[in-house]
């Protein structure tokens, strides 16, 4: 195809998960011409335990009543300790992916942003991408919103060495006596750890962990054997893995941006995604529509991914005396000025 015969826009997006929606929707009021391209039939549906922290909200107002669960406590347990958060407040929620995307969707002015769906970008080259393998469409920004098997990524020869494992059960459940729990246990999930995450018509129960250092094999069978061992029953519940990219090497590259988990931007520690690629996202647009623009929200948010970082390592240094370590943070947890320090962290 001729340069000519391509059409053209400003920004082209791929992918339209958290980051590349907002992306969007902040470069939509500036009056450039924009491109979102996304592979699947549906915009939001993703394997994803939901969990947001307040964090959530300094970003969207997001309606109360789109919410699935609040909590402002959360269990954690390790193999000889449990310790139950709490806070005045939540801090803890639940948010159904296709509900967040169909909102994110319905923000996004469309006069000026172009939204296709069922369009796989299949090929990128310096200043356009080829769509399906027969459309191409050029471009003077590009922004690689596309998830953790990132074809920008690829192109940008980016390497994807670090990320974790996940998988999940959603198995159907009404009532509302089951309590937020992360899992703290080297025996079944080595330095990852497993969640159980309620929803309005489910819960989330997954667990993720460095396939380096436990292969998916194993942690499948560890799993299954928890999950047996804890009684929950799977016999109507739908099963999904997907793996986490945490593996940050920047997100700018001349006119080329990546944004999300395609940057590795989520937490190596806690696989917390969505905010960040909310953030980036939005930060991202930001840079686009301003050259100079610095900004202070990714830098914050790179300075937490490395504190999350730096307690990854220290967990996997603590090798097989990694259980005597998560049972001394349930103990120090009992210690106030601890115990808030790290819910504010994490939340
Ligand atoms: C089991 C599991 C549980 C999780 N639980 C949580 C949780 O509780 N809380 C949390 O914060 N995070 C969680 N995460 C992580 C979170 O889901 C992701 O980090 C988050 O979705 C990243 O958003 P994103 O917009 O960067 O990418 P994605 O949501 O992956 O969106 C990328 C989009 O790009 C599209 N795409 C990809 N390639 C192409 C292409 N070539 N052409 C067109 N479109 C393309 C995809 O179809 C997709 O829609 C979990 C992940 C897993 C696997």
């Amino acid at each position: 195809m001729k340069p000519a015969q391509r059409k053209h826009y400003d920004v082209i997006i791929i992918g339209a998960g958290p980051a590349g929606l907002r992306c969007a929707e902040v470069l939509a009021p500036s009056g450039l011409k924009v491109l979102l391209l996304e592979k699947k039939s549906h915009i939001g549906q993703k394997v994803c335990a939901g969990g947001v922290t307040r964090k959530f909200f300094e970003i969207y107002d997001f309606p109360p009543g789109l919410i699935e669960k609040a909590t402002n406590q959360t269990l954690l347990t390790s193999p000889r300790r449990q310790f139950n958060i709490r806070a005045k407040e939540n801090f803890l929620f639940t948010l159904d992916r296709k509900t967040l995307g169909q909102w994110q969707l319905a923000r996004i002015k469309r006069e000026t942003v172009e939204i296709q769906t069922e369009r796989q970008v299949t090929r990128i080259e310096k200043d356009f991408v080829e769509v399906d393998s027969n459309k191409q469409y050029s471009f003077n920004f590009l922004v690689g919103a596309d998830g953790p098997s990132s074809l920008t990524r690829r192109y940008l020869k980016i390497p994807t060495r670090h990320y974790i494992m996940a998988m999940q059960y959603k198995i159907p459940y009404r009532k509302n006596d089951i309590p937020f729990e992360i899992i703290m246990n080297s025996h079944y999930f080595h330095t990852g750890y497993a969640w159980i995450f309620p929803h309005k018509n489910y819960l989330a129960v997954g667990c993720g962990a460095d396939p380096h250092s436990l292969s998916p094999k194993k942690m499948k069978a560890n799993f299954h054997r928890w999950i047996k061992e804890r009684g929950f029953d799977i016999s109507q519940a739908a099963y999904e893995s997907f793996p986490i990219l945490y593996d940050y090497r920047g997100f700018r590259f001349g006119n080329i941006f990546l944004a999300g988990e395609a940057a590795g931007l989520t937490s190596g520690l806690s696989g917390e995604g969505i905010y960040p690629a909310l953030v980036s996202g939005q930060e991202t647009a930001k840079c686009i529509l301003d050259k100079n623009y610095q900004s202070e929200t990714m830098e914050y948010l790179l300075r937490h991914k490395k504190i999350q970082e730096n307690i990854r390592r220290f967990l996997i240094l603590t090798g097989p005396c990694r259980n005597i370590a998560f049972n001394l943070i349930l103990k120090l947890l009992h210690i106030e000025s601890f115990n808030r320090r790290l819910t504010k962290g994490f939340s």
